[in-house]
């Protein structure tokens, strides 16, 4: 595996695959790797001739008194990690290389950023559109894996990727989870024991929701109901938002049709954790007069 720190190298890798030939899979990580990374990693491997991942925890994307200064950080370990997955090339850059003087540019995906995290961490969604428009210029025509983990992150890239035409397929990945249901995460770190055991209530609300629209609840506020009381429950948990809306909008129905994502957010502890569950509502048939 290579490892490379410069944008002119990542140019040269990816283009010589193209040359030949080959397709690039791109795997944008901020690192402190973990098997959710590693699943959307084995997913390019499987797919593409060349698989190129990069780490970089990217400043833009956090506010002011948020975690960036203590964000996990283990390059050693994360370039065993992409290793064993099968990358050939990891692009590492340091904070200069990617901005060597300040951005007079940004890139800003309107309305899908509104709300959720967007409302909760009110740059966050600029800093992530515009380092990944800036990664993709570099990758180059490319497959980008992401994680639907975050869905409302997949939501943004998509739209920016196709709104400024850049040549590039953003696939979703299915979200990687602990045995017990808690979606892996590098923040699941700063969780103590006793928030470790609760953090799992998430991913349980989500399931609480499904079954409700699964039973025939076509109202959201009555699906978000049943996910909040189950947060409630827990303690140590401090819910941020739930919600139950259009999968691509993100936008709130007035009754749950199609594709639809269940979305939780909540602070265990120190660490503010995400969760969503994604769901197809069957319109519902009716029987014709006079059957059973
Ligand atoms: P991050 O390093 O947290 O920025 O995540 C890098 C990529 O990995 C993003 O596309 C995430 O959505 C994805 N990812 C993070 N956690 C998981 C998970 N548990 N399952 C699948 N993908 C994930």
């Amino acid at each position: 595996m290579q490892v490379v720190t410069t944008i002119a190298e990542v140019r040269a890798v990816t283009e010589g695959a193209r040359a030949s030939g080959g397709s690039v899979g791109f795997v944008p990580t901020m690192g402190y790797l973990h098997e959710g990374h590693v699943s959307l990693m084995a997913a390019a491997r499987r797919a593409d001739d060349l698989v190129l991942a990069s780490v970089f925890v990217n400043p833009l994307q956090f506010g002011a008194g948020e975690d960036l200064a203590a964000y996990p950080r283990d390059l050693d370990r994360d370039l065993a990690l992409a290793e064993a997955a099968g990358v050939d090339v990891v692009f590492a850059p340091p904070v200069e290389e990617m901005y060597p003087r300040p951005l007079l540019t940004s890139v800003a995906v309107a309305e899908i950023t509104d709300r959720f995290e967007g409302a909760s961490r009110p740059t966050h969604f600029a800093g992530v559109a515009t380092v990944v428009a800036k990664l993709f210029a570099i990758v180059g025509p490319c497959r980008a894996y992401f994680g639907e983990k975050d869905w409302q992150q997949v939501c943004v890239v998509r739209r920016m990727a196709a709104d400024l035409s850049l040549p590039v397929d953003v696939v979703a990945c299915p979200t990687d989870r602990e045995p017990d249901g808690l979606a892996r995460s590098s923040r699941n770190v700063y969780l103590s024991v006793e928030e470790r055991a609760a953090a799992p209530v998430l991913h349980r609300a989500l399931r609480q929701g499904a079954a409700r629209v699964e039973a025939g609840e076509r109202d959201p506020a009555a699906v978000e109901a049943a996910m909040a009381a189950t947060v409630a429950a827990e303690p140590l948990v401090a819910l941020d938002y739930v919600a139950a809306v259009e999968a691509e909008t993100l936008a709130s129905p007035e009754r749950l049709a199609g594709a639809i994502r269940l979305l939780v957010a909540a602070r265990v502890g120190r660490p503010r954790l995400l969760d969503n569950l994604g769901l197809t509502v069957a319109p519902k048939t009716t029987p014709p007069p006079g059957a059973g």
